[in-house]
C-alpha cells in the first residue's frame, strides 16, 4: 500500500486519574481510580496521577499523600512522575494568553448575585446553588482582565457533539447549557474547565476514563480544546457509586474514606468499588487470593465488560 495513504498510526494509549485533594479516597473516587488504571492497563497504555489542587482554598494539606497512599495499598502504581496543578500556573496563563490574542475572552465583574438578578430580569428562573447561564452583561464592556473573572465567549448556537464509549452519542448546546463560562476566577485562580484541558493536552493523554457526574463538563473542554488546537482524548464515563438516598458518594455526602490496613479490607473494597463498575461477577474465587491476583482477573473481566462488549 502506498505509505501516504496509510491511516495514521493511533497516539500510544494514556490515561490519568486526577484526583482533586479535598478529602482522602472514598469508594466513588476509588472505582474512577481503578476503572481508569484497568482501562490503560488492558491497552497496554499508561497510567498517569495528576494531583488537581488548583483550587488551592478547597485542598486540604496531606490529602494528595493520603490519596497516593491509598493507591498504592490498592496496587494501582502510576508510571510516571505525580503532577500537581498547584505549579503549573504557567501552562494555564500561557493557554489563557493565547484565547485573549484570539479575542475569545472578556473580563467581568459581576457578583453571583448580579448574575440572579439579571436572569429573573430575562425570564429565566435561577435556582439556589446551580451553575447559573451567564447573561452576558459584561460582554461587551471591555473591561480590564486584572482582579477580575475572565470568561470565554460563546455563540450562539453551540452544539458540542462527542462520543462516550459506554453511553454513546452525546450533545449540548453550550449557549444553552453554561453560556459564557470562567477561566480565571476574580482571586486569580484558574478554573477547573481550563486546567483540566492544558493538563490533558501536555501530558499526551489520549483516553480519559472519569465518572458520570463530570459527563456535563466534557463539551466545554472539547470547545477549549478545540480552541487552543489541542487534540481530543476519547471519553470514558463510568456509572456513578450513589449512597442509599441515591446522593453521589463525596466529601459533601460525608463518604466514607476507603480502608487499606489489611490485605483482606482492601479486597473486600476492591470487589465493593468492581461490583459499581459492573465487573464483579466476572472477577471470580481466584481474585481473593491477592491483590495483585485479584487486579489480573479485574484486567480480564474489564477487557470483556468494557472493551469487547463495548467494542472500544
Ligand atoms: N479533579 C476532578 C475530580 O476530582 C476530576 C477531573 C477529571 O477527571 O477530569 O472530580
Amino acid at each position: 500500500m502506498d505509505a501516504s495513504k496509510a491511516p495514521p498510526t493511533p497516539a500510544p494509549y494514556r490515561g490519568r486519574f486526577a484526583p482533586s485533594p479535598t478529602g482522602p479516597l472514598h469508594l466513588g473516587s476509588l472505582a474512577t481510580a481503578l476503572g481508569s488504571w484497568l482501562d490503560a492497563r488492558a491497552h497496554g497504555g499508561t497510567w498517569l496521577v495528576r494531583i488537581e489542587d488548583v483550587d488551592t482554598p478547597r485542598s486540604i494539606l496531606g490529602m494528595d499523600q493520603l490519596i497516593l497512599q491509598q493507591l498504592q495499598a490498592c496496587g494501582l502504581e502510576w508510571d510516571e512522575e505525580v503532577v500537581w496543578q498547584s505549579q503549573r500556573a504557567h501552562l494555564y496563563q500561557r493557554a489563557l494568553d493565547e484565547l485573549i490574542a484570539k479575542e475569545q475572552i472578556y473580563a467581568c465583574q459581576c457578583s453571583r448575585k448580579q448574575i440572579e438578578e439579571a436572569l429573573w430580569q430575562q425570564g429565566a428562573t435561577p435556582k439556589p446553588h446551580e451553575e447559573l447561564i451567564y447573561p452576558g452583561t459584561c460582554r461587551e464592556r471591555g473591561l480590564a482582565l486584572e482582579h477580575r473573572a475572565v470568561r470565554i465567549r460563546i455563540a450562539k448556537p453551540c452544539p458540542i457533539a462527542f462520543w462516550d464509549r459506554r453511553l454513546g452519542e452525546q450533545h449540548q448546546d453550550l449557549s444553552e447549557a453554561v453560556g459564557d463560562f470562567v477561566l480565571r476566577r476574580a482571586d486569580g485562580l484558574f478554573t477547573y474547565q481550563l486546567a483540566v484541558v492544558v493538563d490533558d493536552e501536555m501530558q499526551g493523554i489520549t483516553h480519559i476514563v472519569r465518572g458520570a457526574d463530570l459527563l456535563s463538563n466534557t463539551a466545554r473542554q472539547i470547545y477549549l480544546q478545540d480552541s487552543l488546537g489541542f487534540r481530543r482524548p476519547r471519553y470514558l464515563h463510568l456509572p456513578l457509586v450513589v449512597n442509599e438516598s441515591g446522593e453521589k458518594l463525596s466529601k459533601q455526602t460525608q463518604a466514607a474514606a476507603i480502608e487499606t490496613y489489611s490485605k483482606e479490607i482492601i479486597l473486600a473494597t476492591l470487589n465493593n468499588a468492581a461490583n459499581h463498575l459492573g465487573i464483579y461477577q466476572i472477577i471470580g474465587s481466584e481474585g481473593s487470593v491477592s491483590i495483585e491476583r485479584w487486579l489480573m482477573c479485574a484486567l480480564r473481566a474489564w477487557k470483556e465488560v468494557y472493551i469487547n462488549h463495548l467494542r472500544c
